[in-house]
């Protein structure tokens, strides 16, 4: 579960839209990811090339991590000629690019390369089930200063068969999750957990899986309008 519910379930959220483009609008299309959005150069049905406008420090922002992520895999270079010069390029094979291109069909329905969602974690819950909270030594410890060493033991802490440890989902539902939607040990809740990202491409995918619900929150609306595309 988010940080946002610390202090509110809602979370204030904008999006990056992904868009799909022909090879010939590359111009378009990098004007959509400095304006925001995530340009996808259709190269073909196969084969897209992704193109990410870096942060102010030159690294990928985290939308845009969370979502190359989410195509585990892809190799990030930074465009050096023509008119996206200086835009991150992902390139990605064949099952990527439909992942990507099932995103652009997604959000075909934003016509900006933008979007501010607000997200009520609390009654979502969808990233608390059907996951896997990696735990590392920092969280047990953490586990332990907040006087829960029991967490820090097996039975709560499950390893795999890599020896990789993970928190123990009795059911389809972290066991830490309350039937209020809330977290029982959200002040030291694992590491995680604290750095999902919401609106992310994991988050979508997670209200995807579990809620059925295709980047459709309340209170949605269109953050601005973009330009044209292929
Ligand atoms: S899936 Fe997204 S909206 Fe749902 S609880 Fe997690 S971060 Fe919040
Ligand atoms: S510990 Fe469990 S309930 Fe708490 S935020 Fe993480 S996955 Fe959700």
């Amino acid at each position: 579960m988010s940080d946002a519910e610390a202090a509110c379930a809602v979370t204030p959220v904008v999006r990056p839209i992904w868009r799909r483009f022909a090879p010939r609008f590359l111009e378009h299309a990098a004007q959509f990811a400095r304006s925001g959005g995530f340009a996808a150069v259709a190269l073909s049905d196969a084969c897209v090339e992704a193109l990410f406008a870096p942060g102010d420090d030159g690294e990928l922002r985290p939308h845009a991590e969370w979502a190359l992520a989410s195509v585990d895999g892809a190799e990030v270079s930074t465009v050096t000629e023509g008119c996206a010069t200086g835009l991150a390029r992902a390139r990605l094979d064949a099952d990527r690019s439909y992942t990507v291109l099932d995103w652009c069909d997604r959000d075909a329905v934003h016509p900006g390369p933008t979007r501010a969602m607000r997200l009520d974690c609390v009654a979502c819950t969808a990233c608390c089930q059907e996951a896997r909270v990696v735990l590392r030594p920092a969280d047990l410890e953490r586990f332990r200063a907040h006087g829960r060493p029991d967490l820090a033991e097996d039975g709560p802490v499950h390893r795999d068969a890599m020896g990789v440890m993970h928190l123990r989902f009795a059911s389809l539902r972290c066991d830490q999750l309350e039937t209020a939607g809330t977290c029982r040990i959200y002040a030291f809740r694992p590491d995680t957990c604290r750095a999902f990202l919401p609106g992310s491409e994991p988050c979508l995918a997670a209200r995807e899986d579990t809620l059925d619900v295709r980047d459709d929150a309340p209170d949605a609306e269109t953050a601005e309008t973009g330009e044209g595309e292929s």
